[in-house]
């Protein structure tokens, strides 16, 4: 990380913290300074993230917390202002990829997939947006995706939800603003997480796959989770002040190209 961007004293909460673009956000938060809520529904990876904050000197605590029950959200963030008194930053960020076309995407899980990627960023969206307006202050953020734009066939619920998250955002910046509080959407593309191998796995041959994500991007390559973090501590800081109701690509300029055989 090249700008670096102080926190201390600020309370910052992340779903979806235990792995991937949510734990490397945590980590990048609490160097900076905060004091990060690492909430998920993996415990175990959960605990281990904070762990590791707090080894390296940090300040963390995880909180089990699954995004798609209100009660979840209404006690995880209960826990956060009995303990900090407040949020500064939210960031939702939790989510699950999807791999089916719509043709054989049944009911259930296209519900479950828009549960968790849109309704879950809502419900915490909400609720920490209550949370800071009457202090007027705050930034919530989003993990939206490039697919919200463009995508293929097989990706059709995440597509949808992804879609979702930049009209969810923009609609809570607006009603957000004249509080004191930014929205933003941060649009990572082909990020080297575990939902990324996951997913490289599904084709037979990982790293070939890895490999031809990579090789699509003008930068040659996919991008790492601290990538992602770097920008937003960047959105969440005094830096960005004069940003809100935008989304910000992250993908390598993987959406500045022409698709090929256009
Ligand atoms: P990841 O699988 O490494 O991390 C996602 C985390 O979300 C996991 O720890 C998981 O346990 C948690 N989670 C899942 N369901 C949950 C629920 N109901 N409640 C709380 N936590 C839950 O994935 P990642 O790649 O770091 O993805 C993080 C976000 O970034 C997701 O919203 C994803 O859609 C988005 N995204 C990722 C990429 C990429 O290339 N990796 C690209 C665009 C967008």
């Amino acid at each position: 990380m090249t700008i670096t961007h102080d926190f201390t004293g600020q309370t910052v909460v992340i779903t979806g913290a235990a792995s991937g673009i949510g734990a490397a956000s945590a980590t990048a938060f609490a160097a900076a300074g905060a004091s990060v809520w690492v909430l998920d529904v993996d415990a175990g990876r959960g605990e281990a993230v904070a762990a590791d904050i707090v080894s390296g000197g940090g300040r963390a605590r995880f909180l089990r917390c699954d995004v798609t029950g209100d009660a979840d959200v209404e006690h995880a963030l209960g826990v956060v202002l009995a303990e900090d008194g407040g949020i500064d930053v939210a960031y939702c960020n939790a989510g699950i990829g999807w791999i089916k076309p719509v043709s054989t995407t049944e009911p259930d899980e296209w519900r479950r997939v828009l549960d968790i990627d849109l309704t879950g960023a809502f419900l915490v969206a909400r609720r920490a947006f209550l949370a800071m307006r009457p202090r007027r202050s705050g930034v919530i953020l989003f993990t939206g995706s490039p697919h919200g734009y463009r995508t293929m066939a097989e990706t059709s619920a995440y597509a949808a939800a992804k879609a979702g998250i930049g009209g969810l955002m923009r609609a809570l910046a607006l009603e957000a603003a004249p509080h004191g509080i930014r929205v933003n959407s941060l649009l990572p593309g082909a990020i080297d997480t575990p939902a990324l191998r996951a997913e490289a796995e599904l084709s037979g041959d990982a790293e070939d796959a890895v490999r031809r994500w990579g090789a699509v991007r003008p930068l040659g390559r996919i991008g790492r989770a601290e990538e992602v973090a770097d920008l937003a501590l960047f959105l969440a800081s005094p830096a960005a002040s004069f940003i809100t109701g935008a989304e910000l690509l992250v993908d390598g300029g993987a959406m500045a190209a022409q698709p090929a055989g256009l």
